[in-house]
């Protein structure tokens, strides 16, 4: 609505010759005025427009002048507006009153003063006017402060922020976005910015996401600098503005990736290289400790042959150097078997079969460990454990290399040791417990890495391997391992293995003891 635009002005008469002489005194090109012939025609027009004043007929059949009064101060969207009651008759102060209780503003009575009722009607349109202009202004002040701080805030972002018509033509950029495309609002040049390779899919994804119902989308795509040419990968996100369920614009914003996507790029590299290498190394140490078995084997073999036959026949050095040569050629068997071991943990297909990790414990306590558990007077008890998709010879010789370190590592009293298991989501979480010699905390990694051990082949005998290959088999089954000790007191190693198949689990009951594997040194 313009300030020239004419003002609305509503007359409300059951008499339509009474309607005729009203507008024919109002007549002016600034009014524009409305008739009704009754109460609910009048209240209609209410709904539909805005009237600066409502001239109004006191006496009407059904829903007279004062009753229509006090609906319209009623209703929020009219409740402001001027009403003047011209009746010839209800002259007495009564009614008067009774007009101005239901929200009139004036009261004429007939004869009316013609000249009175155009100047008072002129005075309304006139407030009207300048209502609404003021009303106008606040607007347009308000729209400017909320486009202003819009800009703004669009200015501060570090991204490209731009929005565009429906079709795709550019209508708002930041700055972050002139500095960069140098694309203007009212291009639609999406063919200079982003690279050819990607135009095509970033258009498709747009398209898509146009459908009758548009949604937000998202793309990667490489984005041309204006200054130097170079593209850079950005994250563009694009999402629809709607009025009223139609389509009004697209507001995007697109972030710089490209130091993050050539990072991960560099990472990946990386990584197939580490993969690639580490798979060559293993390779060299499985050839390696492979072949080395034989000759080895020779050696040994020639040495101890050596040993029995002239022992006594040489001098003292002599079986003493002897005896070095034997001692040397076994511990590198020790150590090329465990190498051996290690590397096969890791090679090949892991094959998964039905595993009852208590008939694999006691399969060990009874085969493996056997003479170990006499010797040491280790007793060895276990809660129920379940039953899992894994591989048994590998669980076997973990739990076999984990015990094997418990009774190795003992204090001067027999070995306790005890094994548990408990569900924690998805996974078996796994306990060997011992009552040994314990790890200072700084070395709890650091006793996983091949060939890392903490004590002199004197004290301890061992090649520092038997963790290696635990590591190796618990992560060949996606688990993790990891030791938690008190030094002087023991150690608790647990280990992870997914719980592959929920059907062959067994959920373990009150943790009862289990002494079914317990050894005494007798
Ligand atoms: P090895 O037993 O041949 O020395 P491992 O790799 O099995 O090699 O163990 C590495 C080191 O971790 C051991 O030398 C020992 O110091 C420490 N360790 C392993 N298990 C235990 C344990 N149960 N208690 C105390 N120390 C342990």
């Amino acid at each position: 609505v313009r300030d020239a635009d004419p003002v609305n002005i509503l007359i409300v008469d059951d008499h339509p010759e009474n309607l005729v002489a009203l507008e024919a005194l109002l007549a002016e090109p600034g009014y524009h005025l409305i008739k009704a012939g009754s109460g609910r025609e009048a209240l209609g027009h209410l709904l539909q427009h805005e009237f600066a004043v409502i001239l109004l007929d006191a006496q009407m059949p059904v829903m007279d002048g004062f009753e229509l009064a006090s609906l319209i101060r009623s209703r929020e969207s009219s409740r402001k507006v001027p009403i003047i009651f011209v009746t010839a008759f209800d002259t007495e102060q009564r009614y008067i009153y009774q007009g101005y209780d239901a929200g009139a503003v004036d009261y004429l009575t007939k004869p009316i003063d013609t000249h009175i009722l155009r100047s008072k009607v002129a005075v309304f349109v006139e407030l009207f006017r300048n209502e609404r202009k003021e009303q106008r202004a606040r607007m347009e002040r308000l729209e400017l402060e909320s486009l202003r701080r819009y800009r703004n805030l669009a200015d501060a972002i570090p991204h490209m922020v731009w929005k565009s018509h429906p079709d795709g033509t550019l209508n708002y950029c930041n700055q972050v976005w002139m500095d960069y495309t140098r694309l203007r609002p009212g291009s639609s040049a999406w063919g200079e910015l982003v690279h050819p390779e990607d135009l095509k899919g970033f258009l498709d994804a747009w398209s898509s996401a146009r459908g009758p119902e548009p949604r937000e989308f998202e793309h990667v795509a490489r984005l041309r600098k204006s200054g130097d040419g170079f593209y850079r990968w950005h994250l563009l996100k694009v999402v629809p503005e709607l009025e009223d369920d139609r389509l009004t614009a697209w507001l995007g914003t697109n972030t710089d990736i490209h130091d993050r996507k050539q990072a991960e790029e560099a990472l990946n590299q990386k990584a197939n290289e580490l993969a690639r290498s580490n798979e060559e190394l293993e390779q060299f140490a499985y050839v390696a400790s492979h072949d080395l078995q034989e000759p080895l084997r020779m050696m040994a073999s020639y040495a101890q042959l050596l040993e029995r036959r002239y022992k006594g026949r040489l001098d003292e050095s002599g079986d003493k150097f002897i005896g070095y040569v034997v001692d040397g050629a076994t511990r590198m068997q020790a150590l090329i078997n465990d190498l051996l071991t290690y590397s096969r943990a890791g090679k090949g297909k892991l094959e998964l079969d039905r595993c009852e990790i208590e008939q694999v414990l006691a399969k060990v306590l009874e085969t493996d460990l056997k003479d170990s558990i006499s010797q040491s007077g280790a007793r060895i008890t276990h809660d129920p454990l379940p039953v899992l998709r894994a591989n048994s010879v590998k669980i076997g010789q973990l739990l076999q290399n984990l015990i094997a370190n418990a009774i190795k590592f003992a204090r001067d009293e027999p070995p306790r040791i005890h094994v548990s298991a408990r569900l924690e989501g998805r996974e078996w979480v796994f306990s060997v417990s011992d009552n040994g010699i314990g790890i200072d905390p700084q070395y709890y990694r650091r006793i996983f890495v091949i060939f890392q051990r903490l004590h002199t082949r004197q004290q301890y005998p061992g090649t520092g391997m038997g963790l290696a290959i635990c590591k190796k088999i618990v992560e060949r089954h996606q688990g993790r391992i990891w030791v938690e000790s008190k030094p002087g007191k023991g150690s608790t190693f647990h280990f992870t293995i997914p719980d592959a198949s929920g059907r062959l689990k067994l959920v373990p009951q009150e943790p009862k003891r289990s002494d079914a594997y317990a050894r005494t040194g007798s």
